[in-house]
């Protein structure tokens, strides 16, 4: 990533129309990202950092303890990671394999991140959402609960490895436990885990088993909120509640929230940035 030092912060961009603007016709910048810079302001923040919309709501005095973003990229970070994102002839894009036992999973050459929850959390949706960069990608999105049965591997380019794993809880498969500790516990190249919790739910009793499994062993894993509905008022309730929970109950989460949506595509680009980051990708 940037220095810091270096770049303009976000805010600082949101205030520099010109830059933003040149930014979008800029080489490093995709076709679609520039088309993004060009939505109205209010709408582009929302997009790109929707705590940042949350934030507004807090009481000032709320605000000293609570840091919601710390993960702060620039709109010039969230391009370069749409880019990583962006197949093309010199960086596909695929599917590789699924497997049920980790000695049948890939290579560990490159990065790894994995997304897992609950069934039905909407894993399948946002990681389609991801992938909407390579519209070849095939994941396959169920309308029953319970359809991702083993761990899906996708490469992006040379760059890092997604993996989808089995959801848990209703009608997941028998060897669940087995298979997604054994794949947390061993898998050397893991660099994040993404645990998705529905934001109309909160966090459920089956969620704190995947929680604790991160936590036993020590592994580095954000919680990204899935389903945000846009209404203010539930997605600040959600994210109090949660971020309370991250910071006094757990030690290897990270403390900033994901919100996401599948269908608006609110914190996508800032979670495409966030992967493309924790996988030495912005370097
Ligand atoms: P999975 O079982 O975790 O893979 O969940 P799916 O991606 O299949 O999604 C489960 C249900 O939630 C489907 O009916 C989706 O249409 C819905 N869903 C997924 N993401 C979103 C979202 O961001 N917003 C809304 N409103 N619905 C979503």
């Amino acid at each position: 990533m940037v220095a810091p030092g270096l770049r303009l912060g976000a805010e600082r961009l949101f205030e520099m129309p010109a830059v933003l603007e040149r930014l979008s016709r800029s080489n490093s910048t995709s076709q679609a990202f520039a088309e993004v810079l060009r939505l109205p302001k209010q709408q582009l923040r929302k997009l790109l950092y929707p705590l940042q919309e949350v934030e507004r709501f807090l009481a000032p005095d709320r605000r000293q303890d609570l840091h919601l973003r710390i993960f702060d990229p620039s709109p010039e970070d969230i391009a370069r990671a749409d880019k990583v994102f962006t197949a093309t002839e010199g960086n596909r894009i695929d599917y590789v394999s699924s497997a049920v036992r980790i000695d049948h999973a890939p290579d560990l050459f490159r990065p790894e991140v994995c997304f897992i929850g609950r069934s039905n959390v909407g894993k399948s949706s946002l990681i389609k959402a991801l992938f909407s960069l390579a519209p070849e990608v095939e994941v396959r999105v169920s309308k029953k609960p319970g359809h991702t049965k083993k761990m899906n591997f996708f490469k992006v380019g040379k760059h890092f490895t997604v993996v989808d794993m089995p959801g848990y809880g209703y009608r997941a498969p028998e060897d669940f436990v087995d298979m997604v500790e054994t794949y947390l516990k061993e898998r050397r190249n893991l660099k994040r885990t993404f645990l998705l919790v529905d934001s109309v739910v909160g966090i459920q009793k089956t969620d704190n088993i995947a929680i604790e499994m991160c936590e036993e062993f020590a592994l580095p894993y954000v919680i990204v909120l899935t389903k945000d509905k846009s209404s203010k008022g539930h997605l600040l309730k959600q994210v109090l509640q949660i971020q309370k929970f991250v910071n006094t109950k757990t030690q290897g989460c990270f403390p900033q929230l994901f919100p996401v949506s599948a269908v608006t595509f609110s914190g996508i680009h800032l979670l495409r940035c966030f992967i493309a980051s924790v996988t030495g990708n912005l370097d």
